[in-house]
């Protein structure tokens, strides 16, 4: 029967190409992961960095500021400088 013969050899085809190890970029990262890994990496590597989110950089610069408004003037200025002396700290 070579009408079953395709059929099979077409499924085997179509499971070779379904397995076969695509590598994708990650957007986001820029690291290469097969198709099937890449969504799962995104979920746990880029959780907190979906579009229009903010970052863990965003969210940490806004509670400095919300913290900075509430001081004094007098320890505005040092918070200034101490900020400025951790920046001139050698590394
Ligand atoms: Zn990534």
């Amino acid at each position: 029967m070579p009408r079953c013969g395709v059929v099979s050899n077409m499924g085997a085809f179509i499971s070779e190409v379904v397995s076969m190890p695509e590598p994708v970029r990650c957007d986001v990262c820029g690291k290469l992961f097969s198709s099937r890994h890449l969504s799962s990496h995104k979920r746990l590597a880029h959780a907190r960095q979906k579009l229009g989110e903010a970052t863990d950089d965003q969210n940490g610069m806004k509670t400095i500021l919300a913290l900075y408004k509430n001081l004094s003037a007098e320890n505005k200025q040092r918070v200034l400088a101490q900020l400025a002396a951790l920046e001139q700290a050698p590394s």
